[in-house]
């Protein structure tokens, strides 16, 4: 018995030697202490034993039960630790990787463009208004003196969604809107898109976004225009800039102008941006005609007032020499990320 009970001890340190998982070690486990096992043999054997040395075998079956256990669980120890460097080694950061970046967002040209506008004239005193996009034919031509049969309604190709309902081919259709709920003083600047049925190129397409100053009051005079343009423009641009003023034609106002700026790109000595002028043209303007005041509800003969638009995609083309108009629209950020500000 003595004998059986050392070779299980030889055996037991043999297979205990061989395991290096936790699964081999836990068939060592059943194979000598289960209920199969030689520790449940010897226990039912001791029975047979002589009575004086029972308790003596006894002894030894428990001291190797005891052995067993033990070594069973330093095994289980060593193996866990393996198994946990394992696992860290594999998960182990390599410090000399370069970092992910997080990408700032930003706003878009056109909206930063509006925005330095918008901000710009409301601290002049003038307020944001807001005007439908899809409008009657009356707010968008009617009001604004394009009787039914106006020539220049042939300029607006316009997209009608029925016989008297469009979407408005520029953003004065706020202008009659403003008039009919409120007497001058008026001063108000209205954001938006325009659209216009035409065909989609580099240079023109069927919606694009402008910005329109209106303000009128008693004895507004063309040296008010001139004025709080000029300096909007300086405002804008963030230095001295020359304005020039040539006559043009647009129904609503009476007499219109074009308004060119020094071309910023070249300090005016002639560049492929001003087309060698040194100007560009960079908005529409004009003093109100007495009509428009008139479908507005406002008296003509003791008010008058001035208007401006200016083509918000015109102008971040010239100022960031952006070579195709349809770059706005198609969202792809290896060209909307270039504008780090307006
Ligand atoms: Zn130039």
């Amino acid at each position: 018995m003595h004998q059986s009970i050392e070779t299980t001890r030889h055996q037991f340190l043999h297979a205990l030697a061989a395991v290096t998982t936790s699964n081999e070690l836990e068939e060592v486990k059943v194979k000598f202490l289960g209920r199969k096992g030689p520790l449940q043999e010897f226990m039912k054997t001791l029975k047979t034993v002589a009575s004086e040395q029972r308790a003596s075998t006894g002894k030894l079956i428990n001291d190797l039960k005891t052995f067993i256990s033990e070594n069973c669980h330093q095994k289980w120890l060593q193996i866990i630790s393996q198994e946990e460097q394992q696992q860290l080694s594999s998960e182990t950061i390599d410090i000399t990787l370069p970092g992910r970046k997080n990408r700032m967002g930003r706003s878009h040209p056109l909206t930063a463009a509006r925005d330095k506008i918008l901000s710009i004239l409301m601290s002049m005193g003038f307020s944001v208004q807001l005007g439908p996009d899809i409008d009657t034919d009356y707010y968008n031509f009617e009001a604004l003196n394009f009787a039914p049969d106006h020539p220049a309604r042939d300029m607006h190709d316009t997209f009608y969604i029925a016989p008297h309902l469009l979407l408005r081919t520029h953003t004065s259709n706020i202008q009659a809107r403003v008039m009919e709920k409120h007497q001058p003083p008026i001063r108000i600047v209205a954001p938006g898109k325009a659209y216009r049925n035409e065909t989609i190129t580099a240079r023109s397409h069927v919606f694009f976004h402008q910005i329109e100053a209106l303000y009128i009051d008693k004895k507004v005079t063309f040296a008010d225009l001139f004025a709080t343009l000029t300096e909007f423009l300086e405002k804008l641009f963030e230095q001295k800039i020359e304005v020039r003023y040539r006559p043009s034609y647009f129904p609503f106002v009476e007499p219109g102008l074009e308004v060119d700026v020094s071309c910023l790109i070249c300090e005016a000595k002639g560049c492929s941006i001003c087309k060698q002028s040194g100007w560009l043209e960079i908005a529409g303007a004009g003093m109100i005609h007495p009509e428009v005041l008139k479908h507005g509800g406002i008296d003509a003969e003791q008010f008058s007032g001035f208007a401006w638009g200016i083509g918000l995609e015109r102008l971040v083309i010239i100022l960031k020499k952006v070579q195709d108009i349809r770059l706005f629209s198609e969202n792809n950020l290896k060209f909307l990320s270039q504008f780090t500000s307006f």
